[in-house]
């Protein structure tokens, strides 16, 4: 029995309905805590695209900042369907165009002054 049944089903065998096999390629990703965050991912990709996803990266540590990304993707989605994690981006894209002119402005405003 591996750990995913030691503590019952996984997040992904939960929602799905099904007993978690042995070496479930997503119960390592998804314990039984992570029901909503699986729920919201399903909504967007499915599982059989999540494990293609997942089939492709190499090591489990990539496999993790895979999922943790596809988490955030998935709850920025669910909290802005349409626009999801463009919303974010565009937001902080005109913070960085704001700030960069407030830089702009006080830099010319302190070359203004060491000229004096
Ligand atoms: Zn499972």
């Amino acid at each position: 029995m591996n750990d995913a049944g030691a503590r019952g089903k996984c997040a992904a065998c939960k929602y799905q309905r099904k007993w978690c096999q042995e070496n479930y390629p997503l119960a390592p990703f998804f314990p039984s805590n992570k029901f909503e965050d699986f729920k919201n991912i399903n909504r967007l990709y499915k599982v059989r695209t999540i494990i293609e996803m997942l089939n492709s990266v190499a090591d489990n540590e990539k496999k993790a900042k895979t999922v943790e990304t596809l988490i955030l993707e998935a709850k920025n989605r669910s909290e802005n369907p349409v626009y999801g994690s463009i919303a974010i981006q565009n937001k902080l894209r005109l913070q960085i165009e704001e700030t960069m002119k407030e830089i702009d402005l006080v830099t010319k405003t302190t070359a203004y002054f060491k000229e004096l």
